[in-house]
């Protein structure tokens, strides 16, 4: 779960490069954070499960008319370790 200091950060990063995100799916405007982080876990084919250490840390946030999931890199956003 993200700390509410998280989050804001998260949604800070995220308002300042898209401060009009518009969901590609229904065109709302309206997104919400969702509450913990989400793993990409990288798999080298598609029959086998993912190494856990291996996998892209992202916020996700969820369109609040659709539920369209967009993700963003937290690395990308500078606020990965
Ligand atoms: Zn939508």
């Amino acid at each position: 779960m993200n700390t509410p200091e998280e989050q804001q950060k998260i949604v800070e990063a995220v308002s300042k490069k898209f401060p009009h995100m518009t969901c590609p799916m229904c065109s709302n405007t309206k997104f919400a954070l969702v509450r913990g982080f989400t793993m990409n876990i990288l798999s080298k084919d598609t029959t086998t499960f993912g190494d856990l250490s291996k996998a892209i840390p992202t916020a996700s946030f969820t369109c609040e008319n659709c539920g369209f999931l967009a993700q963003y890199s937290l690395q990308t956003l500078g606020l990965s370790q």
